[in-house]
């Protein structure tokens, strides 16, 4: 939709809203994700990434509660 994330990693919502690819799946994992949860993982598009990836902080009250969700250890 004209920003950098790689539009074959998305899909689009309605004419403004797009998600990225398995973020619906159940349970969700995003397309662009490398690697197995709680040990070695990355974001394959770093650089790309949507805006709200951009805008969510690592250490954050909401990182912190997805980690528990996931059974993830605190740093
Ligand atoms: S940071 Fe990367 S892997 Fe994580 S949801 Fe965003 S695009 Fe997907």
């Amino acid at each position: 939709m004209g920003g950098p994330t790689p539009d074959g990693l998305t899909e689009g919502l309605n004419d403004h809203l797009c998600r990225m690819r398995g973020t619906d799946h159940s349970p969700p994992r995003c397309a662009a994700l490398y690697g197995k949860l709680g040990e070695h993982i990355q974001c394959g598009i770093y650089e790309f990434r949507p805006s709200p990836c951009k805008e969510f902080e690592a250490g954050s009250a909401a990182c912190l509660q997805a980690r528990q969700r996931h059974h993830i250890a605190s740093h």
